[in-house]
């Protein structure tokens, strides 16, 4: 009586694991399916908007050109960047650019520099105290080129300060002298 119990257990046992098997398996499969679908149609599931397969490669295409593009000069897609313009930004090869000061200015933006007469606007000194300073300096530089066509350029200035034995950094920014009124106070407004 005790075996038929036993033996009796022991097959429940193995149809609940053969159960549990095929029940994991279809479930599984299920999911695999699911997956595979997703996967062929990904617009689908995301609320984008479904793009042919070929657009979507294109896309693709194209991003990978602009991630790349921006390391190469402009104007001459086979050169690689080395030096960015004070005044733009931009990465140019040795050939698009020139140095000027102690900066590197593009072919369009050399002349606009040494035809006109630049005053010195600001002075930051980078501290250890402040050292998001100069990059709000930075950031109001690049907005107000991009969106207001004010351009600025900003030469970094080195001060060996005797008494405590170190070098000081300084951040001077240089504006049209018919601009500075404007352009001040866009960067004064940095060291509030
Ligand atoms: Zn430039
Ligand atoms: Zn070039």
């Amino acid at each position: 009586m005790e075996n038929t119990t036993l033996i009796l257990i022991m097959i429940t046992n193995l149809l609940l694991v053969i159960f549990l098997g095929v029940f994991g398996f279809l479930i599984y499969r299920l999911m695999k399916n699911q997956k595979k679908e997703s996967a062929e149609n990904p617009s689908s599931t995301e609320g984008q908007p479904a793009y042919h397969p070929a657009i979507l490669e294109r896309l693709k295409e194209a991003q990978k050109i602009k991630s790349r593009s921006h390391l190469f000069c402009p104007n001459h897609p086979e050169e690689p960047g080395e030096t960015t313009c004070g005044i733009c930004d931009k990465l140019f090869c040795k050939s698009c650019s020139k140095p000027f000061k102690s900066l590197h200015f593009c072919r369009e933006h050399l002349p606009l520099v040494m035809n006109n007469h630049w005053e010195e606007i600001m002075t930051v000194k980078t501290s250890t105290q402040d050292p998001e300073h100069g990059v709000r300096v930075y950031d109001v530089k690049k907005e107000i080129f991009e969106k207001e066509d004010l351009p600025t350029y900003v030469e970094t200035h080195y001060k060996i300060n005797i008494d405590q034995d170190h070098i000081e950094t300084y951040l001077v920014v240089f504006a049209m002298m018919d601009q500075v009124e404007t352009i001040r106070p866009r960067f004064e407004a940095t060291s509030l």
